[in-house]
């Protein structure tokens, strides 16, 4: 019942033709692929010219981060209603990168997320334990907090068109992938907290991704788990061959 999805972040890389160059293939090589929501996330320069190449394809686009108002004197900032306009579907918020060298909160990244609905972009709300909480035993204290604060206020429809990323901090860049039964343990920790928050029934319709050090081999393992519906990719999915493969994987 809940379509998977293959997000692929691509963080501080590519320039507008190398964006470009990149969805031009993928819109190729996954030309049919049914039965997977495929999505790009490249700098905010090249989401316009990515968008061009994208139309009419089975292929979406995110931006990495959004601000929390419409409008304004916010100087270098970049809003819900300028990346609709640049051609997006939904937007990363909350990436650790985020959190830990922008000083991003669980306050401000449900403003974000916020802003980001009512303008009808689809948050991909990132959460996830450091490793130092991990070995303290409070994974699931810390992502309560995260996910709990993150959606605040949101309402049922609005938590639907919502996907929950759980990246552990210790594994997104690092080679070292959570082990599935871990990914799983932490995903069917947060559908519960959703059935809790909403309804049992609503919860079981929210995606859950997973992130950190996916790659083409580990993909099928992880999306076997019940409750992984989804990979959120940083440095797999900067090669086209890698991505595709992943997707692919990811379907099954
Ligand atoms: C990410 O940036 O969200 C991520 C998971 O990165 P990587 O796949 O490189 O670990």
């Amino acid at each position: 019942m809940r379509t998977p999805i293959v997000a692929g972040n691509w963080k501080l890389y590519k320039t507008i033709s190398e964006a470009v160059e990149f969805v031009s293939a993928l819109r190729e090589l996954a030309a049919d692929v049914t039965g997977v929501e495929i999505v790009i996330a490249p700098p905010f320069t090249a989401l316009s010219a990515v968008a061009k190449v994208l139309v009419g394809s089975n292929i979406r686009l995110a931006a990495q981060d959004v601000f929390r108002e419409e409008k304004g004197a916010f100087t270098g900032e970049v809003s819900p209603v300028m990346l609709k306009d640049a051609g997006c579907g939904y937007v990363i918020i909350g990436h650790s990168e985020r959190r830990g060298y922008f000083g991003e909160t669980d306050a401000s990244v449900n403003r974000k997320a916020k802003a980001a609905h009512i303008h009808g972009l689809k948050p991909i709300l990132c959460v996830g334990e450091k490793l130092e909480d991990r070995n303290a035993g409070n994974t699931q204290s810390v992502v309560e907090a995260q996910v709990v604060k993150g959606i605040s206020g949101f309402s049922e429809a609005e938590i639907l068109s919502t996907a929950i990323a759980y990246e552990p901090v210790w594994a997104i860049g690092t080679g070292i992938t959570a082990r599935s039964d871990q990914a799983q343990e932490v995903h069917g920790f947060i559908r519960s907290l959703l059935s809790r928050i909403y309804s049992t029934d609503s919860a079981k319709q929210v995606r859950l991704q997973y992130g950190g050090s996916v790659n083409a081999a580990n993909t099928a393992e992880l999306m076997a788990q019940m409750d992984v519906d989804g990979v959120l990719v940083g440095g797999a999915s900067l090669e086209v061959e890698s991505f595709v493969n992943i997707v692919k994987a990811a379907h099954g």
